[in-house]
C-alpha cells in the first residue's frame, strides 16, 4: 500500500516566511489562495485585469500582474487554465524567476509534455487536488478536505519535497490524505480519467442511453431520469462503499441486470478502445493537438462545444431541473 501523508506527517511549515503567489483566480486559485491565507500564510495574487482580478480583491488579496506577482514571490503557483500556461510563463513567469524560488504546478501537463522547460535553479513540484476547486474550499470551510497529490520534478534546494508537502498542508489536503506520485503518473492518468472515465465516458455512456430509450419511442423526461439523474444516487453509493455497496443497496433485478447487461455495454472491444486512448496520451499525441488546436483560436474545442450543447437530453434536462430547485449547488 503507497503511503499516505497526513497532518502529523508534516511537522516544518516551509512557507513560513515566504510569499505564494497564486497566479490565476478561478476554480483551484481561489481555493488554493483563501485555504493558505486562513492558515496563516502571506499569499499575493497575480492575475489579468478583469473578473478574477475583482473577485481577488473583493476577497481582500492585493493583486498584481502576473510578472509583479511572480518578481514579488517565493513560490510562485501557476493556475492558469492549461493551454494558457505557456505563453504566460515565457513571456512574465521565466523572466522573474530566481535562484531557490518554487514554481508549483496543480496539473503536470505543461512541464510532462515539455510545453514549460524551467531553469535549473528552482524547486519544481506539483499539489493536485483530487477535485474541483469549489469543492476543495467549500470541503476546507467544512473542516475537512479534498485529497491531493504531488511529485516532485526538481528539487534545487534540497528542500522541494518538505515545500510541496508543507503547501499540501497549507490547503488543507493533510486532513484527508496526501499521496506521492510523478509528473507523469499524474499527468497521464488525470487525462486517462476524465477522457475514458469520468467526463468523456460518462457524458456518451448518459447520451447514448438516452437516445436509445428516446429513439424506441419513450418519453425524453423518463429517459432522463434513468440515465441521468439517477447516476449521482448510484455514483454516491459507490463513492462511500465501493460496487459492494452500490449493489447491495439496490434491487435483486437491478444487480442482476448489471451483471448480465454491463458486460453487454463496456466489451472487450471498449477495453481496447481505452488502451488506444491511453497510448494518445502517453505518446504526446493528444497534448499535440490540443495545444495546436489551441494555437488555432481553439477552433475545433468550441466547434465540439457548440455540438454538444445542442444535445436534446441537454434540453430536457435544463426543464426539469428548473422543476428541481434542491438539485442546484453553488458549486
Ligand atoms: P480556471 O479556468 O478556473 O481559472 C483560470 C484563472 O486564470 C482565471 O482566474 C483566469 O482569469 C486566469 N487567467 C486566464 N488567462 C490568463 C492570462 N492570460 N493571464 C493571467 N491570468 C489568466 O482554471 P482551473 O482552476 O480549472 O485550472 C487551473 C489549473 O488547475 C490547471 O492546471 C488545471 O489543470 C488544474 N486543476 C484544475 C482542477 C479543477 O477543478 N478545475 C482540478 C485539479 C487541477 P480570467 O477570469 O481573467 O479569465
Ligand atoms: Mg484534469
Ligand atoms: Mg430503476
Amino acid at each position: 500500500m503507497t503511503k499516505v501523508y497526513y497532518e502529523d506527517a508534516v511537522t516544518t511549515n516551509e512557507l513560513e516566511g515566504k510569499t505564494i503567489a497564486i497566479l490565476g483566480y478561478g476554480s483551484q486559485g481561489h481555493a488554493h489562495a483563501q485555504n493558505l491565507r486562513d492558515n496563516g500564510n502571506q499569499v499575493i495574487i497575480g492575475v489579468r485585469k478583469g473578473k478574477s482580478a475583482d473577485a481577488a480583491s473583493k476577497d481582500g488579496f492585493d493583486v498584481y500582474p502576473v510578472f509583479e506577482a511572480t518578481k514579488k514571490a517565493d513560490i510562485v503557483m501557476v493556475l492558469a487554465p492549461d493551454e494558457v500556461q505557456g505563453k504566460l510563463y515565457q513571456e512574465e513567469i521565466e523572466p522573474n524567476l530566481v535562484d531557490g524560488n518554487a514554481l508549483v504546478f496543480a496539473h503536470g501537463f505543461n512541464i510532462h509534455f515539455d510545453v514549460i522547460v524551467p531553469p535549473k535553479n528552482v524547486d519544481v513540484f506539483l499539489v493536485a487536488p483530487k477535485g474541483p476547486g469549489h469543492l476543495v474550499r467549500r470541503t476546507f470551510v467544512e473542516g475537512f478536505a479534498v485529497p491531493a497529490l504531488f511529485a516532485v520534478y526538481q528539487d534545487a534546494t534540497g528542500k522541494a519535497r518538505e515545500v510541496a508537502l508543507s503547501y499540501a498542508k497549507g490547503i488543507g489536503a493533510t486532513r484527508v490524505g496526501v499521496l506521492e506520485t510523478t509528473f507523469k503518473e499524474e499527468t497521464e492518468t488525470d487525462l486517462f480519467g476524465e477522457q475514458a472515465v469520468l467526463c468523456g465516458g460518462t457524458t456518451h455512456l448518459v447520451q447514448a442511453g438516452f437516445e436509445t430509450l428516446v429513439e424506441a419511442g419513450y418519453q425524453p423526461e423518463i429517459a432522463y431520469f434513468e440515465v441521468l439523474h439517477e447516476l449521482k444516487l448510484i455514483v454516491d453509493l459507490m463513492y462511500e462503499g465501493g460496487m459492494e455497496k452500490m449493489r447491495y443497496s439496490i434491487s435483486n433485478t437491478a444487480e442482476y441486470g448489471d451483471y448480465v447487461s454491463g458486460p453487454r455495454i463496456v466489451t472487450s472491444e471498449t477495453k481496447a478502445h481505452m488502451k488506444e486512448v491511453l497510448a494518445d496520451i502517453q505518446s504526446g499525441k493528444f497534448a499535440k493537438d490540443f495545444v495546436a488546436d489551441n494555437a488555432n483560436g481553439f477552433k475545433e474545442f468550441h466547434r465540439m462545444r457548440e455540438e454538444q450543447k445542442g444535445h436534446q437530453i441537454e434540453k430536457v434536462g435544463a426543464e426539469l431541473r428548473a422543476m428541481m430547485p434542491f438539485v442546484k449547488k453553488d458549486a
